[in-house]
């Protein structure tokens, strides 16, 4: 089997032949589809049996851009079949999909490792590039060594690219709301440098750290301080100077940012900006889009509107290191007992339940007498982008079989 050529002096390959998805669909739905949820959510995503029901928000799961990632990854297994195939990290954030990717024979590089890897790749060697991207001078090594590509960044991030890069050709500096350490903002912060290697980036994760920095906007300040703030994160490009590169600024997000955050940091950096120039050259030296990516804001959207229903427990399935799927859990915490889970077996019984704790950023154990009640129960459940179907299926069986009513009783009244 062969993989449609690659453009002229690129090694970036093409694996999406018909023949080949044709074979990869029927395999990524056999790993992830789940008929069970697909029903559930025909019927307008409430299942209520026996005094239990369950509450799915209106859009949930797979996004366009992971699904679209890892067919591309299954693909190249498949064309590449006889080749060694390094995927830098994780194809998404969800340790189910990961595992799959590792069972067929795909080597994920640790973050942290790349570098290190890229310098014993040969050239027969495939590298997918994950849905979120990688740094400029990571594809510029895996280009020296020669190896064929399959690229599966998201279109969605290669827009916020477009943006930073136009900041850094016009002279402004872009301002990245999103965790400096995250593999897309990574990736998002090297195209800001522009072109020439000159633009420059600050990575603002907090309301803390945008205040300071609209602190240092209007009244200046001390300059040891603020790279003292932002050192050691990878939040500051090289050279970054806050007196000169916060003079005109161009804000831009990682994709998947809680989306009323987002809003409330482009307005505080606005008026920053406005109140120490003015309203007529501030808007000179101010430039904003909105990188949310269409997926996020609808489940953000689709979770809000799940919380309108009177709920008792909220479940939110999916890979804990998943960014858009921990801005789920804070909206949920904010209104009700929320539980951040990787996988059914989380819910241990129903007063005990596995989960992660944003707070202390660790797994810990709680206890909940919520599902547990003899009256009635109502749980919502929802996941992010990387989370799949297979997976909420599990879930909602879960909750049904510790509230007593089998699989079967479950397949039977939904299939
Ligand atoms: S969450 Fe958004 S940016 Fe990320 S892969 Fe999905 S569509 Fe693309």
């Amino acid at each position: 089997m062969s993989a449609a050529p690659a453009p002229a002096g690129s090694r970036r390959v093409n694996v999406r032949t018909p023949e080949v998805m044709e074979r990869v669909q029927a395999e990524v739905e056999s790993h992830y589809r789940s008929p069970l949820v697909e029903a559930v959510r025909a019927s307008g995503g409430v299942l209520t049996i026996d005094g239990t029901t369950v509450r799915l928000a209106r859009e949930f799961g797979f996004c366009y851009g992971v699904e679209r990632a890892i067919d591309l990854a299954y693909a190249a297994r498949k064309v590449f079949a006889e080749r060694r195939v390094f995927l830098l990290g994780e194809i998404i954030h969800n340790p189910e999909v990961n595992r799959q990717l590792t069972e067929m024979g795909i080597v994920s590089i640790p973050v942290g490792q790349h570098e290190q890897a890229i310098a014993d790749f040969q050239s027969e060697d495939v590298v997918i590039v994950p849905a979120f991207g990688a740094e400029t001078r990571l594809m510029q090594k895996i280009a020296e060594r020669g190896c064929m590509v399959v690229d599966t960044t998201c279109g969605d991030v290669m827009s916020v690219w477009k943006r930073v890069r136009n900041y850094a050709k016009t002279g402004f500096t872009s301002i990245i709301h999103g965790k400096a350490e995250h593999e897309e903002t990574r990736a998002t912060s090297s195209r800001a440098l522009g072109d020439d290697g000159r633009g420059h980036y600050l990575v603002v994760l907090t309301l803390a750290d945008v205040d300071f920095v609209c602190d240092h906007i209007r009244n200046g300040g001390d300059k040891a301080a603020f790279l003292d703030r932002f050192k050691g994160a990878s939040a500051l490009s090289e050279g970054f100077d806050p007196d000169t590169h916060l003079r005109r600024i161009g804000v831009a997000n990682q994709t998947t940012m809680l989306k009323s955050e987002t809003e409330e940091i482009q307005r505080r950096l606005h008026q920053a900006i406005q109140d120490r120039d003015g309203p007529e050259e501030g808007a000179k030296n101010f430039l904003v889009f909105d990188t949310i990516c269409g997926a996020t804001q609808e489940r953000q959207d689709s979770l809000f509107h799940l919380l309108r229903h009177p709920l008792d427990v909220l479940l939110v399935v999916g890979g804990y290191n998943s960014s858009n799927t921990t801005h789920l859990v804070e909206i949920g915490e904010q209104q009700l007992p929320t539980f951040f889970i990787r996988t059914a077996e989380c819910l241990e019984s129903l007063e005990q339940i596995v989960h992660f704790d944003l707070h202390s950023k660790s797994e810990k154990t709680s206890y909940s007498g919520k599902l547990a009640s003899p009256d009635p129960v109502v749980i919502g459940i929802t996941a992010g982008a990387s989370c799949p179907n297979n997976l909420i299926e599990d879930t909602l069986l879960r909750v049904f079989q510790l509230r007593g009513i089998s699989p079967e009783v479950v397949r039977a009244a939904v299939l």
